[in-house]
């Protein structure tokens, strides 16, 4: 597709006032109108990013690519990515002729095995989320100005107050959620309408698709969420909550990277 948002190559930066009043403004305003909004404030300093695993980073992938926006657009990629999702990346960058940066740790999961040992997953979910989610996304968000997300309200207690935009302190960013006001049937809607690839493990019963290790199915009339980090108390990743773990990680990790290797 063509762009046909003139490229201002501007990287306009809101601080917490400015964005609060956008964000007030664009309340009642549609998820087109605030994509418009954002394109044209932060041109080449907006970042898209995209798990691939929900349907709301695909709408927003869709939607940015039909509006002709020259936002970067990327993805993790913890290295415990269902196979699935992996290759469905692929054939989403082909279907839409666009790059995906994919951003990845900076230690394999063997290395990490090796330093804070097998499964930490289970163990300290929130420090493997910390390493293998939220240091590449801050490294990621440094490059940009504002960061482009599919989270909506509906989605979890925490999420309820999502604002239209904000300014995120956790990765220095300006936020814009154009689905916060979203429901999930308006989500379904659009994919029908505009034939959005979905993540092929939706076929399969899984609703929410993050980690392999993390992630089962969920059963009918299951919260979509349900099934992520099932049986732990552990609802988020840290890239979307202002979690109090998240503070105190950076500590844990330095205190078990100079443990000996039997007390891991
Ligand atoms: S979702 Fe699970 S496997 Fe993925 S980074 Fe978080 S704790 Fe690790």
């Amino acid at each position: 597709m063509e762009n046909r948002l003139p490229d201002f190559g501007r990287r306009a930066f809101l601080d917490q006032d400015e964005l609060a009043r956008a964000s007030r403004r664009l309340e009642n305003a549609s998820a087109e109108e605030i994509v418009d909004w954002a394109s044209y404030t932060y041109g080449y300093g907006l970042t898209l990013s995209v798990s691939l695993g929900g349907a709301e980073g695909m709408v927003l992938l869709d939607m940015l690519w039909r509006r002709g926006t020259n936002a970067h657009v990327y993805t993790l990629d913890t290295g415990f990515l269902f196979g699935e999702t992996v290759k469905f990346r692929e054939e989403v960058a082909e279907r839409y002729g666009m790059e995906i940066e994919v951003v990845r740790p900076e230690l394999t999961v063997a290395e990490q095995a090796r330093r804070f040992g097998d499964a930490l997953y289970n163990k300290n979910p929130d420090l493997c989320c910390y390493i293998r989610k939220v240091e590449p996304q801050r490294r990621t968000l440094a490059g940009y100005n504002a960061w482009i997300s599919g989270i909506r309200r509906g989605q979890t207690e925490q999420r309820a107050n999502t604002p239209i935009a904000a300014w995120e302190d956790d990765f220095g960013v300006a936020k814009i959620a154009p689905l916060a006001r979203w429901t999930s049937e308006q989500v379904q809607d659009y994919v029908e309408k505009h034939d959005v690839p979905l993540n092929p493990l939706r076929e399969k019963g899984y609703r929410s698709i993050g980690c392999e290790p993390c992630t089962r199915k969920v059963a009918e009339g299951e919260d979509s969420r349900a099934g992520r980090w099932s049986g732990q108390e552990k609802i988020e990743c840290g890239l979307h909550s202002r979690s109090t773990w998240l503070t105190r990680i950076p500590a844990e990790k330095s205190r078990l990277l100079n443990l000996g290797e039997d007390e891991k």
